[in-house]
């Protein structure tokens, strides 16, 4: 199994929204780069490269990181991906679900 498959994507505006308050009045203050695995293609990996702003509401004066919905914060493998690995561990061993999954 060999290759990778790379997927660069951006957050929307409209998942730009405090937690807290629901304002969309935040404002970008710089943020990371996130590389979250998901499910594979084939038998290549799949790794997402996830923008995650920081953010400010000066409604609440709350700083936050913006998560994509896909992924729990400060996790590196997308939800899809963690329901396939359950899903085959019940059909083969652990160690070649890790091998089928990276
Ligand atoms: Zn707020």
């Amino acid at each position: 199994m060999e290759g990778r498959v790379e997927f660069h994507l951006l957050v929307e505006k409209e998942l730009l929204r405090c937690p807290d308050c629901g304002s969309a009045s935040v404002h970008r203050r710089g943020g990371r780069t996130r590389r979250i695995r998901s499910v594979p293609i084939g038998l290549k990996e799949t790794v997402l490269v996830v923008e995650a702003p920081q953010c400010h509401c000066p409604a609440c004066n709350k700083t936050f990181e913006v998560s994509p919905p896909f992924a729990r914060a400060y996790v590196r493998y997308s939800l899809s991906l963690a329901r396939l690995v359950c899903a085959l561990s019940r059909l083969m061993p652990l160690i070649d679900v890790a091998a089928l999954t990276h």
